[in-house]
């Protein structure tokens, strides 16, 4: 028997290759006299070399892979790796000091990483990081230490890490990556989405799970039950390898779905839609058969890179994902960054609640440069397809009117400037923080609809952190005070004349669709696997019937038994 460990699936589908472990080296510098400098210093040089060689690679791959603005971080590390006067000082300080060259190197970078930091300029900030990356590198080299990057990979892997930052899940490979499995992080954390966005395999919170595995050891990865089996069996390989043609199986039926409409079993119809992170994500959402974009994160064009996106960078990718939808509906949401996902060359302070702290809307208010580049670039772009923009993380009446007057501002500035702009942009909000969804009714007089965000809504209303997998048994969608939220929200929109939509990982869970279906909501806007499954799910649920027995679900006290209910009353 293998040893097996459970963790949370976050991305469905089964993956058998060989371990990958990413994790930060151990780098341990010890001061020592040397003898022989020159020798020293060919060790150095050496070290360098081999950098030079290995960020070379890294950085043609993510051209090829991530384009050229994501690759742009590893061209400036290749700058730091030739910078005469760091190198010349390390080479002073070996002859002259006589110390070795992992203390030198250490001394030197430290203090030119000291230096930069004390600047007052972001973008000079940005280059300590630079230093600290490169010194890891260059060390890793001298202390003989495995350095993984997984933009390295060039074979089938499985990654196995803490956790994987969204910016590592970026330069993921998918052709050689074949699944991942992490120590924390829960079903909506955002290296759970970018999973399931990258139709990668995936299981997340398994606590313990780098202690267990060693490198190259083969694993399964199945993130359908959140299961990882460490060194298998050849019964288990076996039984493991039918499971996924099973899954390969159920994939072929639902494709016939593509181009169906999503509509009940008593005809109604629904809107089934996708959320992306890139333009990449398009091709998956083409080939799932999504209705419409229903959340386009923007934040991730701000990732992976060292300075800002410019104006006419956002207008392409806003443009190239509106065109390709071909007037589908397209819901870009302004940059929410904050939380877990962070940017650091804005060097913002650290924060000890990042979750409820500076984010998000609150800091577009505040860095209006920021708030308004994004802006134009969606204005500009809305001529070429069917835009709605959304704003993330209202709280208040004040910050959606504060939003959209700057939105009209920057209107009217291009209008002033003869840059054509569509004018039946809708405007709408993410109702994703407890204070909105409850008043709902005034907020519903001023946008032109709601998405609801279920994976804020639900960490704000159950006080449990959304990426804490010791509190993951609170992190309940069907939980009745949920519900009863999302109905207020639905009611809402539709008391005043406004569509409501939810783009929260909710969207697309089976035991919620049912739930959702019978509370009206209108647009369902999911991972683009889970389109085709809840197009097939939809087609056996009577829309008229799961309305008439919410009353009696919303009555319930528990989310368990929400999910009992479902199961017994809305599956086949
Ligand atoms: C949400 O909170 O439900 C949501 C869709 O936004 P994000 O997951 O990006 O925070
Ligand atoms: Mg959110």
């Amino acid at each position: 028997m293998s040893q097996q460990i459970t963790g949370i699936g976050a991305s469905a589908g089964i993956a058998i290759a060989k371990a990958f472990k990413l994790e930060d080296p151990v780098l341990e510098v010890e001061k020592k006299t040397i003898e022989d400098p020159k020798q020293e210093i060919e060790r150095f040089t050496d070290a360098i070399a081999k950098s030079k060689k290995e960020l070379e690679a890294i950085k043609v791959h993510a051209e090829k892979e991530l384009g050229e603005d994501k690759a742009a971080i590893f061209a400036a590390h290749l700058l730091v790796l030739e910078d005469p006067e760091l190198i010349d000082n390390v080479k002073s300080k070996i002859n002259e000091e006589m110390v070795n060259a992992e203390s030198a190197l250490d001394d030197v970078t430290g203090m030119f990483i000291t230096m930069f930091e004390n600047m007052d300029n972001d973008y000079m900030k940005e280059r300590a990081a630079d230093i600290r990356d490169v010194r890891k590198r260059v060390l890793a080299h001298l202390l003989n230490v495995t350095f993984s990057s997984p933009s390295m990979i060039t074979e089938e892997v499985i990654i196995i890490a803490k956790d994987l930052t969204p910016s590592d899940t970026a330069q993921l490979n998918r052709n050689y990556v074949k699944g991942f499995a992490t120590d924390i992080g829960g079903r909506t954390s955002h290296s759970a989405i970018m999973a399931r966005s990258m139709e990668i395999p995936a299981v997340v919170g398994t606590k313990k799970i780098t202690e267990e595995i060693e490198n190259g050891t083969i694993v399964i990865i199945d993130g359908i039950d959140g299961s990882v089996l460490i060194d298998p069996t050849s019964s288990e390989l076996d039984e493991y390898r039918k499971k996924l043609d099973k899954h390969i199986e159920q994939k072929q039926e639902w494709a016939k779905l593509v181009g169906e409409p999503s509509k009940t079993k008593d005809g109604q119809r629904v809107e089934l839609a996708a959320n992306i992170g890139t333009p990449k994500d398009l091709e998956g959402v083409l080939n799932n058969g999504a209705e419409a974009i229903g959340l386009y994160r923007t934040e991730f064009l701000y990732m992976n890179r060292d300075q800002l996106p410019t104006e006419d960078e956002q207008f392409e990718a806003y443009k190239e994902v509106l065109e390709k939808m071909e007037g589908k509906p397209v819901v870009i949401r302004t940059l929410d960054i904050g939380g877990d996902k962070e940017l650091p060359y804005l060097d913002l302070p650290d924060e000890l609640n990042p979750f409820l702290g500076y984010r998000a809307i609150r800091l577009c208010l505040d860095e209006q440069t920021i708030f308004r580049t994004q802006l134009r670039a969606l204005l500009r772009a809305s001529a070429f397809g069917n835009l709605k923009v959304m704003f993330p993380m209202i709280a208040t009446l004040d910050e959606f009117r504060q939003a959209k007057k700057i939105l009209n501002e920057e209107r009217q500035k291009l209008v002033a400037e003869n840059i054509r702009v569509s004018d039946s942009i809708q405007v709408g909000m993410m109702v994703e923080i407890p204070a909105a969804a409850v008043m709902a009714d005034q907020f519903a007089k001023e946008v032109d609809f709601f998405s609801i965000g279920t994976n804020d809504l639900i960490q704000y209303t159950m006080a449990a952190d959304r990426m804490n997998e010791q509190v993951s048994y609170l992190y309940q969608p069907y939980n009745p005070a949920i519900l009863s939220l999302v109905k207020n929200v639905i009611d809402a929109a539709h008391r005043n004349g406004k569509w409501a939509g939810m783009c929260g990982e909710m969207a697309g869970d089976e035991t919620a669709i049912p739930l959702l279906l019978g509370l009206g909501l209108d647009e369902f806007s999911m991972s683009a696997t889970s389109i085709l499954p809840a197009r097939s799910q939809l087609l056996h649920l009577d829309k008229a019937e799961v309305a008439a027995k919410l009353e009696e679900v919303l009555q319930l006290d528990s989310s368990q038994q929400v999910m009992e209910y479902v199961r017994n009353h809305f599956f086949q």
